[in-house]
């Protein structure tokens, strides 16, 4: 039986082929490990492909994250609107820079930050809105902008999961003050360990990023900050500049194979697909359905049986976790979503023969 991953990096890597393998030689060779040429030129190619002025390139998502609400001035005292529907690291840092993750609900249908909640949160001590672009598909940018416009609120934009993804157009992480991307392996672009990026539009948030990433320096020696070790090393930024240029495609293919998931799962009773706007180009780091009354892990434990991996992207909404006590806030949407999405295996080179053996479980299992 053939087993079929959540996700797999060997296809791409028999796609570079050599170029992998001569990229990381290089920085093998070059005795250059840290903050480099290839860290340089992946930052002006990531900033050329994204269409922003600045690109910080540092360690991971999360500590992009932190450096950027710093960068961006929010500190001890801050609010921070944010959703309870993502991976811990967006609240976190969050936390980690002083001030206090203020969760609001999502929207039923594409999983993001419902915009049209997000005034009734706002108090004399919010600083900014961090809205996550969750499986690879926007947020509302638009309303969240009117927002934040309103009311003086800094966008950083949690991109974590949606490098190439696009709003009117526009990439996101570029939309808001700042960007954050993740390179963790499994996302959309991955590197092969960890890696992060700040994008921003703004002279005074890229200038203030360089400078906490390296120990809050802008002169070596010359330390002006309490920063932060966090760099991208050589040989990850090497590898991010061999992948870089496949993005495009890749997630044309992740596009895809979504449709095609689209009409192998169509007409069954019980699962929810996922949803595509107007406006929105999705680029699918994840293929999240929903299943309906409460079948969820049986269904999961059903596809584990027979070989096929998914995943839930997140079974706690981040109110609900133990490291912030007992919040008595009740967000529906957010609960009754970690109950109800599985994600299915997706990646750019999945097979329509894979993804039919999948389809024609999920029907096996709707129709015992
Ligand atoms: C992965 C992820 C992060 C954190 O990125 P790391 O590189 O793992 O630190 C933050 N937010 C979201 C939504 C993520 O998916």
């Amino acid at each position: 039986m053939e087993k079929i991953p959540v996700f797999e990096t060997a296809s791409e890597v028999d796609q570079l082929n050599g170029h992998l393998m001569d990229a990381i030689q290089q920085v093998l060779r070059s005795g250059q490990f840290i903050m480099g040429e290839n860290v340089r030129h992946f930052e002006k190619e990531a900033a050329a492909y994204l269409g922003v002025k600045h690109a910080i390139a540092v360690n991971s998502g999360t500590d992009a994250l932190v450096i950027a609400l710093r960068a961006a001035g929010i500190g001890a005292g801050d609010e921070v609107i944010t959703t309870p529907f993502t991976f811990f690291a967006t609240a976190e840092a969050i936390h980690q820079v002083g001030a206090s993750p203020v969760f609001v609900d999502i929207e039923e249908d594409t999983y993001a930050i419902d915009a049209s909640n997000i005034e009734a949160a706002i108090t004399p001590r919010t600083k900014a809105v961090l809205p996550v672009h969750l499986y690879g598909h926007s947020v509302a940018m638009d309303e969240l902008q009117t927002i934040a416009d309103r009311y003086g609120l800094k966008i950083i934009e949690d991109v974590a999961q949606a490098f190439g993804g696009e709003f009117k157009h526009r990439k996101l992480g570029t939309i808001g003050d700042a960007g954050c991307f993740s390179f963790f392996p499994t996302k959309n672009l991955g590197a092969y360990g960890d890696g992060g990026l700040i994008a921003t539009n703004h002279d005074e948030i890229a200038g203030a990023a360089a400078m906490l990433r390296a120990h809050g320096s802008r002169k070596k020696y010359c330390n002006e900050q309490f920063g932060y070790n966090s760099r991208l090393d050589e040989i990850q930024a090497a590898i991010l500049r061999v992948k870089l240029p496949y993005i495009e495609e890749w997630n044309q293919q992740r596009r895809t194979a979504a449709h095609t998931y689209h009409q192998l799962l169509a007409g069954i009773q019980g699962i929810v697909l996922p949803v595509e706007k107007e406006h929105i180009k999705h680029v699918y780091h994840q293929y999240t359905i929903r299943v309906l009354q409460g079948k969820r892990d049986e269904l999961k434990e059903y596809l584990a049986q027979e070989g096929i991996g998914t995943m839930v992207y997140y079974p706690r909404p981040l109110h609900q976790l133990p490291v912030f006590g007992d919040l008595q806030i009740s967000m529906p949407h957010s609960e009754q979503a970690s109950h109800e999405v599985l994600s299915l295996p997706i990646w750019p080179f999945i097979t329509r023969e894979q993804q039919s053996k999948i389809a024609h479980r999920i029907h096996s299992f709707f129709s015992k």
